[in-house]
Formats: C-alpha cells, sequence, structure tokens
C-alpha cells in the first residue's frame, strides 16, 4: 500500500476529454500520484510493482457540479408544480431560513456532501443560505469530508420574505466576514463565492459592492441568469436603465472570467455576445429546467459561437437529483428537444442533438473550465491533481459486440452511484 497520503500508483483504463469534441478511451496506463499530483502516465508494460492497485473496471475524472444549492436538498424530489417565482416563495424561502440553526445545518450539509461525493461530484460550487456561519459550516463540513466546494453565501436584500432577508448593509458585512473566515480555514479544497441570488432580490448597492469584496479578494462570482420569462420581465422592469438582464449584472461589475451563471436558457445574441466577450462560465442544468419548466437551453448554439466555458449543474432543488449523471442524461434528452424542434419546417436554424461523449466532457473538463480550474482538474494529465472515480460495470449487462465505447454509452446512460465504488479527490481517497 502506498506509503504516504497522496502516493498512489495504478494500472488501470480510463476515459477522459481533452476538449469538447476530443474525447478519448486509454487502456493499461500506469498512473502514478505523487502529493496528490499525476507525475506520470504511461503505458503498462513488462512486471508491476507489488504496490501497484490494479484496477478491474475502469477510471474516470472526478465530476464537477457547476450549480447546487445545499440547503435546498430537503425539498429535493417535490414541488415541482410550480415555476421559478412562484416555486422560491412557497417551497424554498421557507426551507432555507431554517438555516440559522446550526444543528440542524449541520445534518443536513453532512448528508448533502455525503451524498454527492458517493454520486461522484469530486467539487461543486454551492449555494447555502444567507446565513454567514451556517455557509461556514457548510466549507468546515467539505473540508472534512474531502470534496471540493466554491461555497456560496446566499444575498439578498430586496423583494424577500420579511422572514427571509438582509439590510444591504449586514448583506455586505456579513459576506465580508464570511469570506475571511473561509479563507481562514486554510484548506484548498474550498473558496469562498460570492452569491447574489439573483437581480431581483439585489439592489443595485447591494450588486456594486459584492462587485468590490469580489475583486477585493479575487473571488469566482456565481448567479443565476435568464432562465425564466416571467423573471426576465420582472428584471427589466427593475432595471430600465440596462440593456439587458446580463447588462444589469455588468453593469454591476458582476460579469467577468470568473462569473458562473446557471441556466441562461432565454439569453438574446447581444447576451450572448457579452458573456463571451466577458468569458463568463455557463451552467447547464436541464434537470431544474425542465421540473420548474423554465425552457430548453441550447448547448449546441453556445458551442457554435464559440463558448468554451460550459458545464453541468445539478441545481438541486430546481432539479430532483444530485447526480451528475442524471445530469448528463438531462443534457442529452434536452439537446435531442432542441434538435426535434429545429427539424420543424418553420424552425430557423437545424441543431444536431448532443453525444454521450459531449455530456461526459461538459461534467468533468466543461465543468472545470466554468470554474476556471481547468489547469488542475478535469481529466488526467500530467501535472494536474488526482480526482477520480473507480467505475465496476456490474449490474450493467454488456454482450459479446460491445467494444470500450458501446461499454462506456452504456454506463453513461445506465449507470449510478452504485457503479461509483471508489472516489478520489487530490490523491485521497474519500469514498
Ligand atoms: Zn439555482
Amino acid at each position: 500500500m502506498p506509503q504516504n497520503q497522496g502516493d498512489l500508483k495504478f494500472l488501470t483504463s480510463f476515459y477522459h476529454c481533452k476538449s469538447f469534441n476530443e474525447f478519448e478511451f486509454k487502456k493499461n496506463q500506469l498512473i502514478t500520484v505523487k502529493g496528490g499530483k499525476i507525475v506520470s502516465i504511461q503505458e503498462a508494460s513488462g512486471d508491476i510493482d507489488s504496490d501497484t492497485v490494479v484496477i478491474p473496471g475502469f477510471m474516470i475524472p472526478g465530476f464537477i457540479d457547476t450549480h447546487i444549492h445545499s440547503p435546498q436538498y430537503v425539498f429535493t424530489g417535490t414541488g415541482y408544480d410550480l415555476g421559478l417565482l412562484e416555486w422560491l416563495q412557497k417551497y424554498t424561502f421557507p426551507k432555507e431560513c431554517q438555516f440559522d440553526d446550526l444543528k440542524h445545518t449541520r445534518n443536513v450539509y453532512e448528508k448533502v456532501v455525503s451524498k454527492t461525493l458517493k454520486n461522484g461530484t469530486t467539487c461543486a460550487s454551492y449555494y447555502a443560505t444567507i446565513h454567514p456561519h451556517s455557509s461556514l459550516e457548510l466549507a468546515r463540513i467539505c473540508v472534512e469530508k474531502g470534496q471540493r466546494g466554491f461555497i456560496g453565501k446566499v444575498n439578498m436584500d430586496r423583494n424577500s420574505p420579511d422572514y427571509y432577508t438582509e439590510t444591504t448593509e449586514s448583506s455586505l458585512r456579513d459576506t465580508r466576514e464570511f469570506v475571511k473566515n473561509v479563507l481562514g480555514l486554510e484548506s484548498d479544497l474550498v473558496v469562498p463565492c460570492i452569491t447574489p441570488r439573483f437581480v431581483p432580490t439585489c439592489t443595485s448597492e447591494l450588486m456594486l459592492g459584492l462587485a468590490a469584496i469580489a475583486k477585493e479578494f479575487n473571488l469566482p462570482i456565481q448567479s443565476h441568469l435568464s432562465e425564466n420569462k416571467n423573471e426576465i420581465s420582472w428584471v427589466q422592469q427593475l432595471h430600465p436603465e440596462s440593456e439587458t438582464y446580463s447588462h444589469v449584472y455588468y453593469d454591476h461589475g458582476l460579469l467577468n472570467k470568473n462569473t458562473i451563471m446557471a441556466h441562461c436558457i432565454h439569453l438574446e445574441p447581444k447576451e450572448r455576445e457579452l458573456l463571451r466577450e466577458q468569458q463568463v462560465g455557463i451552467s447547464h442544468c436541464p434537470n431544474s429546467n425542465f421540473c420548474l419548466h423554465s425552457g430548453v437551453m441550447n448547448v449546441r448554439r453556445l458551442v457554435q459561437e464559440g463558448f468554451e466555458k460550459i458545464g453541468l449543474g445539478t441545481d438541486c432543488a430546481g432539479g430532483y437529483s444530485p447526480s451528475l449523471m442524471d445530469s448528463m442524461r438531462q443534457a442529452l434528452i434536452a439537446s435531442k428537444v432542441i434538435h426535434i424542434e429545429s427539424r420543424n419546417e418553420t424552425a430557423k436554424e437545424q441543431f444536431d442533438a448532443l453525444h454521450y461523449y459531449h455530456v461526459f466532457y461538459l461534467a468533468t473538463l466543461g465543468s472545470a473550465k466554468v470554474l476556471n480550474l481547468d489547469h488542475k482538474l478535469g481529466n488526467f494529465e500530467v501535472g494536474k491533481e488526482f480526482d477520480a472515480l473507480v467505475i465496476d460495470m456490474s449490474g450493467i449487462d454488456l454482450f459479446d459486440h460491445d467494444d470500450e465505447y458501446t461499454r462506456f454509452e452504456k454506463f453513461i446512460y445506465l449507470g449510478d452511484d452504485r457503479h461509483i465504488k471508489q472516489v478520489y479527490v487530490q490523491g485521497k481517497q474519500v469514498i
């Protein structure tokens, strides 16, 4: 067995992506990991050292969830009768407000981190609640359980219920304190993330103040954009001075290469141009988009227009599954809906559906790009950190005609947490 934590040697086959269209299968590779990083990948030949771990199935890079709400886990799988704005009022805010209780927080957040790790999520961009101490607790739990996390204390100082709101001043003060406390954990697994919930719940003053904090500490920013048509009209009413919804974030200093925007379903061409210019990362959350009747995002169009930073988000509890395996399948279905609609006689443009390896890219390297972590995560390359899943196909029937590629396609369409046998983050086995 390995002597030092994070020092490992594996004999394994693996699948990964090098870009949206470059999917690769490598057979019988010797992967050496030191200090949590991949130091060499070689074709195995000759005798194998006794300290080499032989993987009977195959490995893939860890999944990265670019958008998930940890407090909403308590009602995941319920309440999909409403659209976004009504859903927030009826289901979300009453549940989120309960997270001022640290005991409740720990109970729920331990379950969220364990469940997502078990499903292969080695890194997640989390929204917590408006409560700074309970948001900090999420960071602590990620560190304890060994999951990477962008941790967001949510901000909302307008159009929020009386029982779940902040003043502009307290929101900014608490965010600053939260940022310092997360940085004070001195863990390279967790990063504080500036998290204005979305434009309707944040005043201009708050958005400007949050942009200043993000700049001061060089932090990622996450929010929601263009999810639902009623939401878009509401933003237009609130900010007639800005050209579009996207421009509201831009005009308040919140749209740049460190920004992750979830949904982005109904963007106008000039918004897409702005997001591309600003190198914003886009989190595609298809399960949520179906469940809250928001719409269907067109990944192909964004790729054709030159977007590179597109990844997947489960958006629990807008989406009902905390698993990126589900997100991949929902992204496939969403792309098929776009494809079917684009065959209508009245359609102006045609779009092909995505393939299984495209959604695998979105869940791994694409998501790493969204979080600006592709220099260290997302695939198996020398110098990158070793975040990996060991996959065992037991229970998924294979036949004589199956090859390496159909085997993997079956895993994408039919796999779940039962097939994820081990999970490594930074070279450390966490499941
Ligand atoms: Zn969300």
